[in-house]
């Protein structure tokens, strides 16, 4: 499938008129109070929130590329409160009233990401959504029936969760060979890069400097060397999520795993009501390797997946570009799930990375004896996440003892990743398990595939 565009970041700038110019960098050596590095929602959160809390702390946000460069100017939109992952390993470490403690704080967030967006001004086309995952097989279904009993017994509050018949399904979205799916209500869209450059904005009229073009190349016990000089601070915050693994010693702590997306040209209204899709759901589905897709505000489609999972050692994309085999395969995803879609152009394609921890659960931390801390390895949630995750950190480094530092995801330990090569024959094997287990199961296979469970115990998903 030919793009107009494959990279430049991600559609969301060509969304807004185009990349950004960086901020100045670093102008030499300083102190601060707080060094922040990496400027995404997880930075930006956290120097929003700490600067609110004690208007006279002198913070710093360190930025290698420009505000937004990151996960955070290229992701999905997908609000979705969620949380990376499974529950029964945050038992391992907690009870199950803190873990469903943790579910409601991370459902908070879609409201209070939108609370600050108007009390701020930050426009970042935010639409209150339901959230659909559709099943188009046999297994897909009795996978969605699972996921949304899984959520019931996790006291997912009932009025948020439905499931729906094919006809339900159809009635609000004409996908093609639906069998049904469930909703989660009270998510929400938005346009990613919107957000992030909207908070960046806010935090710096908040007296928070953000030096761009500054790239961090270690850092310890107070003190963050970056190619523009020094910056000497007691609390130092690491929110570099999907890039941690560029830090001499965090080589193995997320893994860099791979999402893209393509993004059609704006869909005719003619075709809009062949579709329907009135609702603007957040859609997804429940494939192993699953989509995840939103109707824009100009009415466009993007459509995002895994494509080829992650780069050997490491390695993250240039700019944003993608292989052609990625593009494709969303294509056939795009056009599989919504027919209609066949004749639309597709203007932009694009990757980024997200961070992933070896036992697919999201951390945030703060080490007192050094004043170090980091948040990250959302798992592809982090829209949401990043939120909890500021607010969790600002606390943190204030040394509150609060509701949100005594959650289940404050400061747990988890093993490293494997060296490479086991890294990335451990994650290509899954993926290869993962899409295989989907043909087979839409070639008719009447239940889940058990290459699936051999993927999950490969990686400890
Ligand atoms: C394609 C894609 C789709 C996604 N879709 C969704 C979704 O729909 N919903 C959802 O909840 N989550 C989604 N995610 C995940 C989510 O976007 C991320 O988890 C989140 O944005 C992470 O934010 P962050 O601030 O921690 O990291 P990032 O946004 O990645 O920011 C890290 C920043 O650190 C900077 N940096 C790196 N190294 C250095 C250095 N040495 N010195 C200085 N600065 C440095 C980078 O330039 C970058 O700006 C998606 C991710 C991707 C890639």
């Amino acid at each position: 499938m030919d793009v107009k565009t494959n990279g430049d970041i991600s559609f969301w700038y060509a969304d807004i008129g185009g990349i950004p110019r960086k901020r100045p960098p670093l102008p030499g050596d300083r102190e601060a109070d707080v060094c922040i590095i990496g400027a995404g929602y997880t930075g930006l959160w956290t120097a929003y929130y700490l600067k609110k809390a004690d208007p006279s702390l002198d913070i710093v946000v360190l930025e290698r590329e420009f505000a937004g460069f990151g996960a955070s100017g290229r992701n999905g939109g997908w609000l979705s409160g969620g949380f990376g992952w499974s529950r029964d390993k945050y038992l391992k470490t907690s009870t199950r009233g803190a873990v469903i403690d943790m579910q409601r704080a991370m459902a908070g967030t879609v409201d209070e990401v939108i609370r600050v967006t108007e009390a701020e001004g930050i426009d970042a086309d935010i639409r209150r959504v339901d959230n659909f995952t559709v099943a188009t097989n046999a297994p897909q279904l009795a996978r969605a029936r699972e996921e949304y009993q899984f959520y019931l017994d996790w006291q997912m509050p009932a009025e948020r969760l439905e499931m729906l018949s094919a006809e339900e399904v159809a009635k609000r979205i004409r996908i093609a060979n639906v069998q049904g799916g469930f909703v989660i209500r009270d998510t929400a869209r938005v346009q990613p890069a919107k957000l992030v450059r909207g908070l960046a904005n806010v935090v710096e009229a908040l007296g928070v400097p953000i030096f761009e073009g500054t790239a961090v190349t270690r850092f310890e016990k107070g003190r963050v060397e970056t190619d523009r000089g020094t910056v000497r601070a007691a609390k130092i915050i690491r929110a570099t999520e999907g890039f941690s693994a560029g830090f001499p010693g965090e080589e193995r702590t997320w893994l860099p795993l791979n999402s893209a997306q393509i993004v059609t040209e704006p869909v005719p209204e003619a075709l809009w009501r062949e579709i329907g899709w009135e609702g603007h759901e957040l859609l997804g589905d429940a494939a192993h390797a699953y989509c995840y897709a939103q109707r824009t505000r100009e009415g466009r489609i993007t459509m995002g997946g895994r494509g080829v999972p992650y780069r050997f050692g490491s390695k993250t994309d240039v700019n944003g570009k993608t292989q052609q085999a990625t593009i494709d395969a969303l294509h056939a995803i795009l056009t599989r799930l919504l027919p209609q879609t066949k004749p639309l152009k597709i203007d932009h394609a694009w990757c980024g990375v997200l961070g992933v921890p070896r036992d697919w659960c999201t951390t945030a931390g703060f080490d007192r004896s050094t004043g170090i801390g980091w948040a990250g390895g959302y798992v592809g949630l982090g829209v949401s996440s990043s939120n909890l995750a500021g607010r969790t950190l600002c606390d943190l480094v204030l040394n509150r003892e609060t509701e949100l530092t005594a959650l289940p995801w404050v400061n747990r330990t988890v093993r490293k990743w494997e060296p490479e090569p086991f890294r990335w024959l451990g994650v290509h094997s899954m993926y290869q398990l993962y899409r295989i287990a989907d043909e087979r199961e839409f070639a008719g296979l009447p239940h889940t595939s058990k290459l699936a469970a051999l993927a999950d115990t490969i990686t400890g998903h």
